[in-house]
């Protein structure tokens, strides 16, 4: 029978880790500190903005849709920031903060003034501590999981609009796994059809919408990736995971700073106990967090 513990679990951000570089993937998903047993995060100013955005927006579905609009996203927006301020968010200083901060201020206040499907009939997938998965594949007893950021119930076609929010300024790669992989938990999820798929950019406030996504091909796309993940890492138990996560660029080096690439440094600076990175609490899932200072 599956068993949940010992699966490998796959979500967009590990297997967006792996697909940039396996040591990326090995130092970020699979290595724990000896001393906590955590995994290790790095936090940065990107990240919060998208942290604070995101739990304000999302967390207007657990309202009535007629409702929504009447409470006080910026007071929201307020609140769910003080959990990013500071060296929680990676922030270097003040003024850093200040910047981000506003920005997101300007995404809320885009939102207050259209407030497009919010308004409208939403659905949540089921879940409980752990974010929404689902096997991907039983036999290969692997586990795929993800948040979907908003998902609109289309009542003249009973069928579902999926939505990421999007608080960065770069518009998404063609060739990326996250529509897909929301596409994929929503049909194991539950029992309606997919049948749009956008991005909304909430500072450019430009919602883009991007062609229907095929199921099967969705599928083989992200089962391709979680399936090498699997095989990765079960190479490295036989081997051990620094000859199978090994860095293209060549190790790094702590006594002069150098090789690898900007991707890992973090990280390498953490197990090296370098200056420039600062312990700054642990996160939601548990892992040990870091900033970097400047
Ligand atoms: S240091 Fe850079 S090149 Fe090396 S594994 Fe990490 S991300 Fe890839």
């Amino acid at each position: 029978m599956a068993d949940k513990y010992s699966a490998v679990w796959v979500s967009h951000s590990s297997m967006g880790d792996f697909l940039k570089c396996p040591r990326l993937y090995y130092l970020h998903n699979m290595y724990k500190n000896p001393a906590t047993g955590h995994k290790m995060s790095i936090v940065n100013p990107h990240m919060a903005l998208g942290v604070a955005v995101h739990e304000v927006l999302e967390g207007l579905g657990d309202y009535p849709a007629d409702t929504r609009m009447s409470y006080d996203l910026l007071k929201k927006y307020e609140e769910a920031w003080k959990k990013v301020s500071g060296k929680m968010g990676g922030f270097n200083s003040l003024e850093e903060e200040n910047e981000f901060k506003a920005r997101g201020k300007k995404m809320i206040e885009n939102v207050i003034k259209d407030p497009k499907f919010l308004v409208k009939k939403c659905i949540k997938l089921k879940r409980d501590t752990m974010p929404c998965n689902y096997y991907i594949s039983e036999d290969h007893n692997i586990i795929l999981n993800g948040l979907v950021d908003w998902i609109e119930y289309l009542p003249e076609t009973d069928s579902l609009h999926i939505i990421d929010f999007k608080t960065g300024k770069n518009e998404e790669k063609d060739g990326s796994l996250q529509l897909p992989i929301y596409l994929l938990l929503c049909n194991a999820l539950q029992k309606r059809k997919v049948t749009r798929a956008s991005y909304w950019y909430l500072e450019s406030d430009k919602l883009v919408e991007v062609p229907l996504l095929d199921l099967e091909k969705a599928h083989k796309d992200v089962f391709d990736v979680a399936y090498k993940v699997k095989e990765a890492r079960k190479e490295a138990g036989r081997m051990g995971p620094e000859k199978v996560f090994v860095c293209p660029n060549g190790p790094y080096d702590p006594k002069t700073r150098e090789g690898g690439c900007q991707g890992c440094r973090p990280y390498e600076w953490i197990l090296n106990n370098d200056d420039c990175v600062e312990f700054v609490g642990v996160g939601g899932f548990g892992q040990d967090m870091y900033m970097v200072k400047k």
